[in-house]
């Protein structure tokens, strides 16, 4: 899959549309997600244009990873996620649920998250 520039989350790494920041350095963006489904629910971008956690990691530099990672576990420490706990996510590609195709991890928390996923039919 082609990346896709005009995607919502290349237009906020752009700053064509706002959002709710809460950390930002070269690796990544990491913003409240609009319609939170946990009492903290964050979403961490790269800056890079990758669609999904399988481009991210088939085509970032080692560096781009690195740094990456290296922001999630200063974000989930400032938030203080890391006392109780957190579920982080990556819906990749029609099977995932994945609504933009800009790879993003879901950071969920504040409170007991729930079950991982609903039991297989
Ligand atoms: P996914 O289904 O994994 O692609 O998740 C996309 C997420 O982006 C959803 O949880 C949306 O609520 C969230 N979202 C969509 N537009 C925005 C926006 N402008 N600012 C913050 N979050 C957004």
């Amino acid at each position: 899959m082609n990346y896709d520039n005009q995607n919502i989350f290349a237009k906020i790494l752009r700053g064509e549309i706002p959002c709710d920041k809460v950390y930002e350095d070269e690796y990544a963006l990491a913003f409240k997600d609009i319609d939170p489904k946990a009492p903290v629910h964050i979403l961490i971008i790269p800056t890079g244009r990758y669609v999904s956690i399988d481009d991210f990691g088939k085509r970032a530099s080692v560096e781009e990873v690195a740094g990456f990672f290296a922001a999630v576990a200063k974000i989930v420490n400032e938030q203080g996620l890391n006392k109780n706990g957190f579920r982080s996510i990556a819906n990749t590609g029609v099977d995932g649920g994945q609504e933009v195709p800009h790879f993003h991890l879901h950071i969920l928390g504040g409170g007991p998250v729930g079950p991982m996923v609903s039991k297989a039919g």
